[in-house]
């Protein structure tokens, strides 16, 4: 599939990713699916008798190691900065467990890139059929609903994702952020409230 195909299913995962992890971690794990979403096509630029096009970077072992690899490359400067921001007073203590951020990009890159695997799916493949089960097997599925350079599968695809993102997006706003919004509001007057019937009082 081309980048608009990729990027609609990505934004799928993404309105799924910000109806159960909530508006601003969903958000996060969005942006990062959206940049690892074209990772596995980059193969495209390797000679061809090295790796081959939807070869080894479109395999569940591919996705898995590159999640491993990128975790921890982000988890280790996460916990020393989180250190220094602590040893500085900038902050009081730890925010979050470093082994919390590894284990949530760890999943969120899994899923962006099994994500691309499966969207390439959808396609006939030609002589560039996914290999999902490398090196373990050669099992190739292509549902071959249609070509990867189908504009109109592209163009839905994006569109759907899109859609489904923006109403996942509305659906959170309206009854998680605004409900939480108005009960601050009805605190703050209340408080407020008691405050004034307290001054009140006092002058009295
Ligand atoms: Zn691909």
């Amino acid at each position: 599939m081309h980048r608009e195909g990729h990027y609609g299913t990505t934004l799928l995962a993404g309105a799924i990713c910000v109806l159960g992890l909530g508006i601003a971690t969903g958000i996060i794990a969005t942006t990062v699916m959206m940049i690892y979403a074209r990772v596995p096509d980059q193969d495209q630029y390797i000679p061809e008798n090295i790796i081959s096009h939807r070869g080894p970077t479109h395999s569940v072992l591919f996705a898995l190691a590159l999640a491993f690899i990128s975790a921890s490359t982000v988890a280790y400067p996460f916990h020393f900065g989180q250190q220094f921001a602590v040893e500085h007073n900038l902050i009081s203590t730890a925010v979050i467990l470093p082994s919390t951020v590894w284990a949530f990009f760890a999943g969120i890159v899994t899923i962006s890139l099994l994500t691309h695997i499966i969207t390439d799916a959808l396609t006939k493949g030609g002589g560039f059929r996914i290999k999902p089960l490398w090196p373990l097997s050669s099992w190739a599925p292509a549902l071959g609903l249609c070509t990867a350079d189908d504009e109109r599968w592209n163009i839905a695809l994006l569109t759907s994702g899109a859609t489904a993102f923006t109403a996942a997006l509305l659906h959170e706003l309206y009854y998680s952020v605004l409900p939480a919004l108005v009960g601050l509001w009805t605190a703050t007057v209340s408080i407020a409230g008691f405050t004034t019937q307290d001054m009140s009082q006092v002058k009295l």
